[in-house]
């Protein structure tokens, strides 16, 4: 089956809940038990409402599915879907190699809880070799942390040639997939160990949830389900509820975010404000030929450098726009522009001259979009 029809038809069970098409909420946290045996043996399906219940379950059921992996743990955001990824393979004393290019949280999560619990992280360009890699590798290495493309620069690693080096000195893979979302990459077919998804983005879709999910290949299943569950971590009804419905129309809105991303990434690139524009669905881009090979399309995420302008005139463009919203989290339904500050602290990778933007297309109509864009270099030409 292909992936849009796995969309539809994954973690759903219509008969056992009166037909429903989409598995219902549950809101449970006792669970009461018919027998002494079975209270004590542990041996129904659910046992208690923080381990898991049929709402929880049937989107762990559809992420595994589309994921190809064993199995799925959900987590309340995506920020802990990564910090709980980092805990399920690294103990103290152990090195990680982390990507330069990181969502900054995670970032700070190595540099503060990691530090503390005696993990060091040595940051890598995004754009590193894999020999260089293997040259870096210390005998305590433990895990090689992606995430491509990077957040803010848009580079894409080559994840194969990355973990096969990672594998070979003992390393697990780890890959934040939150900006392809399973549908247009798969970190596990590719050789990661554990894909992460921010699925408060394109999964929810809406806006409206924030949701983490982790998918763990055979041999990381026990690693990821230990750490899992002794933090306790747990994920509402309500939540999973808006994650399974989002994921029910992802594959037509993707489709949608791409379509609309690239005609604004291609005016945009035709501008005379524009230095480069960062995504790697152009031709053009650093990363286009191993976008290509490794992901079947793009998002509606991208990054837009400016020529050197004042930063009340880039505050005049973004202020004035009336379709493009200013807020941090993407992949809903609505366009967003917003300034990226970067942290970087290795050579390699992108870096820009200029204010560095970044957009998510959403699903107006592009002509309306564009109209606004063009309102915004007015504004910012008046000010420059
Ligand atoms: C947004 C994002 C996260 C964090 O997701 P939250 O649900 O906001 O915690 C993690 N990784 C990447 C790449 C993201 O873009």
């Amino acid at each position: 089956m292909k992936d849009e029809t796995r969309l539809i038809h994954s973690g759903r069970d219509s008969a056992g809940h009166i037909g429903a098409v989409n598995v219902p909420v549950y809101r449970a946290s006792t669970l009461l038990h018919p027998s002494v045996e079975t209270l004590e043996g542990n041996t129904l399906a659910y046992g208690y409402g923080r381990r898991g219940t049929p709402t929880t379950r049937g989107l762990e059921a559809s992420i595994c599915v589309l994921e190809e992996g064993e199995r799925t743990a959900l987590t309340p955001s995506g920020l802990s879907a990564c910090t709980t990824a980092l805990m399920a393979v690294l103990s103290a004393g152990d090195h990680l190699f982390m990507v330069d290019s990181v969502y900054g949280p995670t970032r700070s999560f190595c540099n503060t809880t990691l530090r503390r619990f005696g993990i060091s992280t040595t940051y890598y360009s995004p754009t590193i070799t894999p020999d260089r890699l293997h040259a870096l590798m210390q005998p305590n290495t433990r895990a090689v942390f992606i995430e491509s493309p990077g957040s803010g620069t848009f580079e894409v690693q080559d994840i194969p040639a990355l973990a096969a080096v990672a594998h070979a000195g003992g390393a697990s893979v780890l890959v934040d997939n939150t900006w392809a979302t399973p549908l247009l990459c798969k970190p596990l077919t590719l050789g990661a160990d554990l894909a992460i998804n921010a699925a408060t983005k394109y999964i929810v879709g809406h806006a409206d949830a924030l949701l983490g999910t982790v998918t763990a290949n055979a041999s990381h299943v026990a690693r990821l389900m230990d750490f899992h569950g002794h933090f306790g971590l747990t994920v509402s009804g309500d939540e999973a509820y808006l994650g399974q419905r989002g994921l029910r129309t992802m594959a037509v809105r993707l489709a949608r975010h791409q379509e609309t991303a690239l005609k604004l990434a291609a005016w945009f690139a035709a501008r005379p404000e524009v230095e480069r524009v960062l995504y790697p669905a152009l031709p053009s881009d650093p990363g286009h030929s191993l976008w290509k090979r490794d992901f079947t399309g793009a998002s509606g995420l991208f990054g837009v450098e400016l020529k050197p302008c004042p930063k009340q005139a880039v505050a005049a463009m973004l202020d004035g726009y009336h379709l493009f919203g200013m807020g941090w989290s993407w992949g809903g339904f609505e366009s967003l522009a917003v300034t990226t500050k970067l942290a970087r602290t290795v050579e390699g990778g992108y870096r820009p001259k200029g204010p560095l933007l970044r957009f998510h297309a959403g699903l107006e109509d592009a002509g309306d979009l564009i109209a606004d864009l063009e309102a915004g270099f007015d504004r910012l030409n008046k000010v420059a």
